[in-house]
């Protein structure tokens, strides 16, 4: 795989400061494919210099201005399609149909909503005698998670840059040459240098030294909660705006009376997506306890057709497959009851875990409460609706759900009880307008849309 040996930072790719490396490791064959450079502070303070200085020119173009950049990046997206999907393929895992079609695809899809929504914006109001302006925030620190290596990139890039922001990337250690390939669309897009730069290296190292670096005025972050926590700490100490897309532990209620087949089967799609990679993924089906058995055996049915190593990747590296493989230990421990699945390895090569299904599963449980990240799915008895919001709502997580029921209207009074941020209504289609984001401790902020826009903007008013 082609990997630069530096820096993107101001327009160029520039050696790094130190001599450390990272290797790339393929988790399917467990070969290494490439090294990039670990960055130090000294890069990280580089880039964020070099974004500085970019900041005032980029602020003050127009916007339209901005959006046919952006145009122009989603253009250089759409252009390298198939070596984005090939890289995610090979440093992450990703089945080729899923690259392609998810990983590579909807990152243009992203990239042309900003592009339209930098031009249509209303970066200025009227409110009674005030006009009000609604200005960049100026240098974020981005730092991405190797889950959806180019689609978390261009989900901060994307609104950052029609806000009028410059930006400097910290990507996952575990998925950089993505990251690299992105900073390539960038240059062909023609950004003015300094207004993207790139960093490659450790989380407590250079992600670090970007999260409590002076001259960012907003960090982004994505990822687990431990370090969210921290980071949203530095931003508290040091006063400056945060956004942070975190964990999850989404409920899949399928009520009485719901298409209890199509409810299963979406379901386990939902998890078994990206190796249940997915923050989002909905990874606790709740079903009344009379339906348990049927709902298991369809589950069962289910998973039996993601089968590793052809429509379900491995796990990111060896430390995600240990974890993952000790949460099913777990559950089997505490007494669930394993209908699909289990702790073996199903390949002797690559970090693939077995496509897994407990029944049985009680709130209590380690299964039902921490973020697993890995294709296990836990069913949840409950008794009747209240107990179902019970259990739905009994978590610290609160970032995505779905509800099944007879009708669309049964659903969405569910939904509305529901203490989470984005709720599948029987099967609703992905909108990438639609604002994504936690409540409780799933976050801070939201993504995508025009909601995402407004994180990087600040507001000044003005009195007439
Ligand atoms: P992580 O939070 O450690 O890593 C995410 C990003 O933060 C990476 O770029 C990493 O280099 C950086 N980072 C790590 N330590 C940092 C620090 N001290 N300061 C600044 N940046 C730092 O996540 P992980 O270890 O890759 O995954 C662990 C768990 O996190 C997963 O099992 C899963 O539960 C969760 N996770 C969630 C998401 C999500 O989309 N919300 C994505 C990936 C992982």
């Amino acid at each position: 795989m082609k990997a630069h040996d530096g820096m993107y930072i101001d327009g160029a790719w520039r050696p790094a400061a130190g001599t450390g490396t990272i290797a790339v490791v393929n988790p399917a064959d467990e070969q290494v494919i490439g090294h990039v450079p670990a960055g130090t502070a000294e890069d990280v303070d580089a880039a964020v210099r070099a974004a500085r200085a970019a900041l005032p020119a980029w602020a003050a173009t127009a916007p339209a201005d901005r959006a046919a950049r952006i145009a122009a990046l989603r253009d250089a997206l759409a252009a390298r399609k198939d070596e984005m999907a090939a890289t995610i393929t090979a440093e992450l895992g990703a089945p080729p149909q899923t690259a392609q079609a998810i990983h590579a695809g909807l990152p243009v899809v992203v990239a042309g909503t900003y592009a339209d929504l930098a031009a249509a914006f209303a970066f200025e109001e009227k409110v009674g005698n005030s006009t009000v302006l609604m200005e960049p925030v100026g240098v974020v620190g981005a730092i991405t998670p190797w889950n959806y290596p180019l689609h978390q990139i261009v989900a901060k890039v994307a609104p950052a840059l029609a806000a009028g922001c410059t930006i400097v990337l910290k990507p996952a250690e575990d998925t950089p040459l993505t990251a690299q390939l992105f900073a390539e669309a960038v240059d062909a897009a023609g950004l003015p240098a300094g207004v993207f730069n790139l960093v490659t290296g450790l989380g407590p190292v250079a992600g670090q030294a970007l999260a409590e670096h002076d001259g960012v005025d907003m960090v982004s972050f994505t990822g687990s909660t431990a370090v969210g926590r921290r980071i949203g700490a530095a931003a508290g100490a040091a006063v400056k705006r945060v956004a942070l897309e975190l964990g999850g532990k989404s409920a899949n209620v399928i009520l009485p009376g719901a298409d209890l087949a199509r409810a299963v089967s979406v379901g386990i799609a939902n998890v078994m997506s990206n190796s249940g990679q997915t923050c989002s993924a909905w990874t606790r089906m709740l079903v009344h306890r009379d339906l348990q058995d049927e709902a298991a055996d369809l589950a069962a049915a289910a998973v039996a057709k993601y089968v590793p190593g052809d429509r379900v990747g491995p796990l990111v590296n060896a430390k995600q497959q240990e974890r993952v493989r000790g949460y099913i230990e777990k559950g089997i421990a505490e007494g669930a009851r394993l209908v699909a699945g289990g702790p073996e390895a199903p390949l002797d090569k690559g970090y693939y875990v077995s496509p897994t299904v407990f029944a049985d599963v009680t709130p209590d449980m380690t299964i039902a409460r921490e973020e697993i990240f890995g294709p296990v799915v836990s069913i949840l008895p409950y008794e009747d609706e209240d107990d179902a919001l019970r259990i739905a709502n009994g978590t610290v997580y609160g970032l995505a759900g779905a509800v099944w029921a007879a009708d669309d209207e049964t659903a969405v009074a569910f939904a509305r009880r529901m203490e989470t941020g984005q709720v599948d209504i029987n099967g609703g289609r992905f909108n990438p307008l639609a604002p994504f984001g936690g409540y409780k401790q799933s976050g801070v902020g939201r993504e995508l849309g025009a909601h995402g826009l407004t994180e990087y903007l600040q507001t000044k008013s003005l009195q007439f």
